[in-house]
């Protein structure tokens, strides 16, 4: 159920709120040490929220070493894995608890429509919280079958001082799925969120607190990249990071991870997922509304947007027709209005990218059907209409490159061999879908399509229990369920000869 409160009620809130703009740094909000701020900004109206600590090297090094205290300290490293388990769950309903103000933060900081935030983005960051809090006292070790005279234990052991570096299109759920398992196993965190998007993070850092989370074990850094995450991910004590964001920033992290001290890196990284319709397709009018969803949620700022729809030849056009009727519904709108389905783009940067890519298709010979053009809402914002091109080419810009905005790319194919090969053509593999009738069909294309995901008549589906991450050049390792573990933490094998 979509929770509805009134555009008014948001506004009141939104005068009220008290935001929390400067780091957080061994328990305490502190200035960064350079003094200087940025200038956050809401990107529907275009004005400024607030002037948030810009973080740089200085920064980095005591909340480095505030992380490692911490965790040399035991408070949290060694703590029973059931008390661990406690603060967590009690930080996740601070999170319940404070949902209107962290969901009208997120909206604000990026221009998602309030209800989203609300209904989907704030209580996913709880359960996932909540998740592995519950599952942390339910890991077991191994015992090797070793012979008589030995024992073989293997272990999982905390890895040490995580630097978690995330973007902002789901600015504290990308943060909660890199929080939840390095903070149940043990780890001390220094969060660096997106320049873009930093002020539900740098109140997260107070709930966790308030929570139980001793001093020290999560710290907060706002800044740019090439400042305070470039000086994170160079950092010599710190023993791991987890990223989310661009192919392009998650190669760079690999570089400085081979020039410092080979900390464990894992990326989340981009995509250009096919979602892909068969000619079988039991219900075209789900597959449609599915398609749009798949790309103009969110404002098409999404990692596993659906930003390549591949359709039969057969189909194509009564298909097209069915997802522009969808889109027709999806006018953007002020993120505060609960009816609004579509937001604001998050910055004027991301918004000149988008029209760029929209005119790079219409260059290359596409047919815009829908869209192509700043929306106007209200007086002011970044707001792009849902954006539909038909008759595209695998090898154009616009099939081949992440755009992260609501731009859909409508490739026709005719044989199921041919809908593999273009699905499979691009650098990127984080997920796929494919709609059609045939079992036999589903099993032996979801096999070959080289994803991560891969969504049958159905499209963004999943929970908590299943692994999400990519192949090719959209990542490494998995974030969610029991798998994301192996990335904060070493295994120690103990081999104890008995006498
Ligand atoms: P981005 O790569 O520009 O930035 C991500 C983070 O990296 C930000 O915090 C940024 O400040 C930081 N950063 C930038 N340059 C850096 C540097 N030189 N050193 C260290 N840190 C640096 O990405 P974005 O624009 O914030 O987010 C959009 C991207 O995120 C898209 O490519 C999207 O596909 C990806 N994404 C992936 C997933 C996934 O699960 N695979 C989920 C969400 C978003």
């Amino acid at each position: 159920m979509r929770e509805r409160k009134s555009a008014a009620h948001w506004r009141g809130l939104a005068e009220q709120l008290d935001i929390r703009t400067r780091a957080f740094i061994d328990g305490r909000y502190v200035d960064a040490a350079s003094g200087e701020t940025f200038t956050c900004i809401n990107p529907a109206t275009g004005r400024p929220l607030a002037e948030v600590a810009a973080t740089s090297d200085p920064d980095v090094d005591t909340a480095v070493a505030a992380a490692r205290r911490a965790f040399d300290s035991g408070h949290w490293s060694r703590l029973p894995p059931v008390k661990r388990k406690r603060v967590l769950q009690k930080l996740a309903s601070l999170v319940r608890e404070h949902r209107e103000e962290l969901a009208l933060l997120e909206s604000l900081d990026m221009g998602k429509p309030v209800s989203d935030s609300l209904t989907i983005d704030i209580p996913a960051v709880a359960n996932c919280l909540d998740w592995y809090a519950e599952a942390i006292d339910k890991v077991y070790g191994e015992v090797a079958p070793t012979g008589d005279n030995m024992l073989g234990m293997i272990t999982r052991e905390p890895i040490g001082v995580v630097a978690a570096i995330v973007p902002w299109n789901f600015p504290l759920l990308m943060a909660a799925w890199k929080l939840g398992p390095a903070l149940a196993t043990g780890n001390s965190v220094v969060l660096k969120p997106s320049e873009k998007s930093p002020l539900t993070a740098i109140r997260l850092a107070e709930l966790a607190t308030a929570a139980g989370l001793p001093d020290g074990v999560l710290n907060v850094l706002p800044g740019f990249g090439h400042t305070a995450g470039q000086a994170l991910a160079l950092h010599n004590d710190v023993d791991c990071l987890v990223f989310t964001g661009s192919t392009r920033v998650g190669k760079k992290l690999l570089e400085y991870a081979g020039q410092s001290n080979m900390k464990r890196v894992w990326l989340e990284c981009g995509g250009k997922t096919p979602n892909i319709v068969m000619a079988d397709c039991a219900d075209l009018d789900a597959a449609a509304r599915a398609a749009a969803f798949a790309i103009f949620f969110n404002q098409g700022e999404m990692c596993s947007a659906g930003s390549r729809l591949l359709v039969d030849v057969r189909i194509k056009d009564e298909l097209l027709d069915k997802v522009i009727s969808t889109a027709k519904t999806l006018k953007p709108g002020d993120p505060l209005d609960p009816a609004t389905r579509m937001g604001a783009i998050v910055d004027d940067k991301q918004f000149e990218t988008v029209l760029r890519y929209i005119a790079a298709g219409t260059a290359g010979g596409a047919i815009l059907r829908m869209g192509g053009h700043p929306a106007k809402v209200g007086d002011g914002g970044y707001f792009i209409e849902p954006t539909i091109f038909d008759e595209v080419r695998n090898d154009m810009r616009i099939a081949q490159e992440e755009i992260f905005g609501p731009v859909l790319s409508t490739i026709r194919f005719e044989t199921v061999e041919e809908a593999v090969e273009i699905a499979n053509d691009v650098q990127y593999g984080l997920a796929a879908a494919l709609w059609t009738s045939d079992v036999s069909t589903a099993h032996r294309v979801a096999r070959r399509l080289r994803a991560g995901t891969v969504w049958v008549n159905c499209f963004e589906q999943g929970d908590l229990t299943v692994p999400f991450g990519g192949y090719k050049q959209s990542g490494t390792g998995r974030d969610k369920s029991l798998h994301a573990l192996d990335k904060y933490t070493e295994l120690k094998t103990t081999w104890l000869k008995l006498s």
